[in-house]
This record gives C-alpha cells, sequence and structure tokens, in this order.
C-alpha cells in the first residue's frame, strides 16, 4: 500500500490542457520528445521502447499471470502455485534432514514459505526478496449460517482494509479450506466453474436507501455486520420443521463436502470475487483481477528467483500471510520465520552456520519488500503529490518510505542502499520510478519492510503500481507487470 512516483510531468505544465497536447505531440512523433521539451524531461512508457520479441514476452507472461491470479485466490493455494514451481525446479525440504545443494524450501503452518538458493559466496549476506500471499477478502465467521425472512446467510467477517460497498451486489466465490475431528482435510472452491452458482452479499435499493444509506456517513453506511452471504431461499422438510434453510444449505455441506455445521468453526472459508482474471483497455495494455496485492509481486518474485542460475551470493524469499491486517500470527512476518529460514539455508545448503553468523549475516543481507504501490488515478488526483506520483506504464516504483504522516511507522531505506538499487536497475536497464504514497496527511500504508529491518537487513519497497488498489477487481500494466520480474531478476544477481 504505498505511492510511486515518476518524473513525467514536466513541472512548467499548469494546466490539464497542456499536458494533453504535448501526449498528442509525442504520440505523433514516436518516441522524440516534443520540440518544445528539454529532452531529459520526456520519458517514453514501456511500451513505446519496446521490441516485438519483447511484446510477444510481455504477453505470454502476462497470460500466465492471469492463469496465476485465477487459481490463487487465497494466501494457502497462492503458497501451493509457488511451492510447486519450486518443486519443480528441483529445491528440497529444508525441514527433512540432509542437506540441500539445490537449494531448499521451508513451509510453516500451510501458510508461509521461504525458498533458499544457494550462491557462491556466503560471508556477505542474502539477497532477499519478501512479498505476501493474503489479500483483503470476507471470511466466514466460525458460528456463521443463519436463516432469516425465508432466506439463508453465512455470516461474514472483514479481513483487512476493504471498501465495503464494493462487495455488495457482485458474484462472490467460496475458496475453503476445512480440517475434521479427526485431522482430514477438505479443501474447495465453489462459484469459480462456468456452472457453478455463485454468493452474493444483497444491497438495499436505491428507492429506499436515504435513512439507512445515503444520509449517512461513508463508514457508518454500510456496517460490516450486513456483509452477510446469501445461500438459499428453498425450504427443506415439513411446514412446521423448524430452519429449514438452514437444514437446506447443512445438507449441501454434508452431502457435497462431508461437512457439518460444526465443521465450519475449524476451517478458514474465504468469500473472494468470483471469476477470472481479465484483460482491460480497448488496448488490452491492462490485467484486471482480486488480489494482485501483493500475488502480482509473489508472482514475478517466484518466477525471478527461480530462473536465476549460479547466483554470487545465496538468494531467499519470503512469501508470508497476515500482511493486510499488520503481520500478526504465527504466519506474518512478525516471527521468526526469517531467522530460520536463513539458518536452514546456511546449514543446509551451504558450510553450516552459528547463531552469530547467522544474524552477522543477516544484518549484512539486502532486501527488496516487493509490494505493489498506488498508481496516480487523473479521476481522484488531489490525493496525490503529483511530483511523486506513480504511473502506470513506466515500470516498477522505489519506494523509499511509506507509513504515515511525519513518517510514523516508516520504514526508510538510507541513502547508500537508494544508490545501489539505482545503480543496479540502470545497469540492467530497468525502467523504474520513485515513489510515495499520496500526499502528506491523506492517509498511508505500510508493507513488511518494517519486520526486516528488524533484524538490521538493508530494505526498500519496490513493486508495480496498482489502480483501485484492494478492490475486488485491482488494474495492473501488463508492461509493469514484465518490467518487474527484470527488475527483482536483476537485484537477486547483481546486488
Ligand atoms: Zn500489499
Amino acid at each position: 500500500m504505498s505511492t510511486i512516483p515518476p518524473k513525467t510531468l514536466n513541472p512548467r505544465s499548469k494546466t490539464a490542457n497542456h499536458s494533453a497536447s504535448v501526449a498528442k505531440k509525442a504520440a505523433s512523433k514516436k518516441n522524440s520528445p516534443p520540440k518544445d521539451k528539454a529532452p531529459e524531461d520526456y520519458r517514453p512508457t514501456i511500451w513505446e521502447n519496446m521490441t516485438p520479441s519483447q511484446k510477444t514476452e510481455v504477453e505470454s507472461l502476462a497470460q500466465e499471470y492471469r492463469q496465476f491470479l485465477t487459481e490463487a485466490k487465497t494466501e494457502r493455494t497462492t503458497l501451493a502455485k509457488v511451492l510447486s514451481w519450486a518443486k519443480d525446479a528441483g529445491l528440497t525440504d529444508l525441514a527433512k534432514s540432509g542437506p540441500a545443494p539445490g537449494g531448499g524450501y521451508l513451509v510453516h503452518h500451510g501458510k508461509l514459505l521461504g525458498l533458499a538458493i544457494p550462491g557462491a559466496k556466503n560471508d556477505e549476506g542474502f539477497n532477499l526478496i519478501v512479498t505476501h500471499g493474503d489479500a483483503p477478502r470476507l471470511d466466514l465467521k466460525p458460528r456463521c449460517l443463519y436463516e432469516s425472512g425465508g432466506l439463508g446467510f453465512f455470516k461474514s467477517n472483514l479481513y483487512g482494509g476493504l471498501k465495503k460497498f464494493q462487495w455488495l451486489a457482485r458474484p462472490l466465490a467460496m475458496w475453503g479450506f476445512c480440517v475434521l475431528k479427526d485431522g482430514r482435510e477438505v479443501t474447495f472452491r465453489y462459484g469459480e466453474d462456468e456452472n457453478d452458482p455463485v454468493l452474493t452479499i444483497t444491497d438495499l435499493l436505491p428507492h429506499l436507501d436515504s435513512r439507512v444509506q445515503r444520509d449517512k456517513k461513508l463508514v457508518d453506511a454500510f456496517p460490516a455486520e450486513r456483509l452477510n452471504a446469501l445461500l438459499a431461499s428453498r425450504p427443506f422438510g415439513q411446514p412446521n420443521d423448524k430452519n429449514r434453510l438452514k437444514k437446506t444449505v447443512t445438507d449441501f455441506l454434508l452431502s457435497r463436502w462431508g461437512l457439518t455445521e460444526d465443521d465450519l468453526i475449524s476451517s478458514e472459508i474465504e468469500l473472494v470475487p468470483a471469476g477470472p482474471a481479465k484483460e482491460v483497455g480497448l488496448d488490452a495494455s491492462l490485467i484486471g483481477g482480486y488480489g494482485q496485492d501483493d500475488r502480482l509481486s509473489t508472482f514475478v518474485a517466484a518466477k525471478a528467483i527461480l530462473e536465476v542460475k549460479k547466483p554470487a551470493k545465496p538468494l531467499l524469499l519470503i512469501v508470508f500471510d497476515r500482511e493486510e491486517i499488520g503481520s500478526y500470527g504465527s504466519t506474518g512476518a512478525e516471527t521468526n520465520f526469517i531467522t530460520r529460514l536463513a539458518a536452514a539455508a546456511l546449514t543446509k545448503t551451504a558450510k553450516g552456520t552459528d547463531w552469530l553468523t547467522m544474524t552477522e549475516t543477516l544484518a549484512k543481507s539486502q532486501a527488496i519488500s516487493a509490494d505493489v504501490e498506488a498508481a496516480f488515478d487523473p479521476t481522484f488526483k488531489e490525493v496525490h503529490d503529483e511530483l511523486n506520483a506513480a504511473r502506470l506504464g513506466y515500470g516498477p516504483c522505489l519506494t523509499r518510505y511509506t507509513g504515515g504522516a511525519g513518517k510514523y511507522g516508516a520504514s526508510e531505506a538510507r541513502a547508500e542502499y537508494m544508490a545501489k538499487i539505482r545503480r543496479v536497475f540502470d545497469e540492467a536497464q530497468i525502467a523504474w520510478q520513485s515513489s510515495l504514497l499520496g500526499k502528506q496527511e491523506y492517509g498511508g500504508g505500510g508493507t513488511v519492510a518494517l519486520s526486516l529491518a528488524y533484524h538490521g537487513v538493508s530494505v526498500v519497497d519496490c513493486g508495480a503500481p496498482l489502480l483501485s488498489m484492494h478492490s475486488p477487481f485491482e488494474i495492473a500494466s501488463k508492461a509493469d507487470l514484465w518490467m518487474a520480474k527484470k527488475a527483482l531478476k536483476a537485484f537477486l544477481s547483481n546486488a
């Protein structure tokens, strides 16, 4: 949740008409800066410098990414995808005994994943990337099934920072991971298949909403306790039977997945926007879908680290969970997972280690907290400091600090480290931009960078810009996706 600035806007351009005429001139003279601007002001988008073979690369990566987004809508399914790629690349389980010369993986509680790739030299620290696999959504409450007014419902609980009204009156799917008392696990998706019915959360018709919604402040107009998913309207049993709609649902759960109502207590069932990720725009230059914060970074980071051959330094990738709720919990960044992974990596893929060596190695390490940034949205331009606002199509963003007003709660990268990353990106011809999150005192955000900083690791936030962040349909640029992968690969190989 951080914002990004490019140096695209000419400070001389005071009016909107001015920049519009500049763009038209630029389009007509492909890649040539408009005559009346100093050359260094004009910065082409990534698209303008792309070769035909690069365009093919961009489209195939985007296609693969859309499939990933469509098939991994929860933190568990995201982890399972990345883990399958790691196994295909020959990485072995670091929790198992024996060396792992080809690299290894470490999984914690099924929702936190670490990958380790050995390097030629181990005394200069790791190059590591951290992302997160969780995204804002609605979780079913442990006791969630009820009926009212002749309808059956599931009660939900917010997870993370989302805009509640965006989740109303739209198709929702149910992605579940349930564990029965005997330990059997039941995993299901409902509402994604073409022929699957979906769920939805109803909203009030405008004819009658004035007192309940329209006259209220947005924060009060959509109480979280109203976000309940509609499940059933056809009663089973006899007219004088009680809870006939609940029975409809419990019969379905039992017959379909062998689940009882009590089994929902030991379940993680997430309501997410139903349907596949899509291409967006008449030019199909954009990708729209749920959970791009931060599955975009997880996708490109996993692809990048598994493509780097014989790195100079040992590499780590951590896909954390719980980032959207402050990284608390056994699978979040506020744990000792990084030290466990570092120790396992140094022990299994290198010459062994002790506590001092491991903590010193971490303190010498360099990291990119790969998280998406807020892109400049001209529809809401007043919330952005245009000199520091990100633009779609100009590449991944370096965000020196996030946090709130006065840099409260920020992990800020020091000048030496920023200079190093700039050099690494420029030498690899990465198109990148610098970033800050919106105007001061307009809000704030954070990433897992803070948790890494605890170990003395040099860390900076870097990621692709998004429009409509945290909505059920976030927007990213195919060009930024492609360049973000190249940027992370350059960092892992050359930093
Ligand atoms: Zn994020």
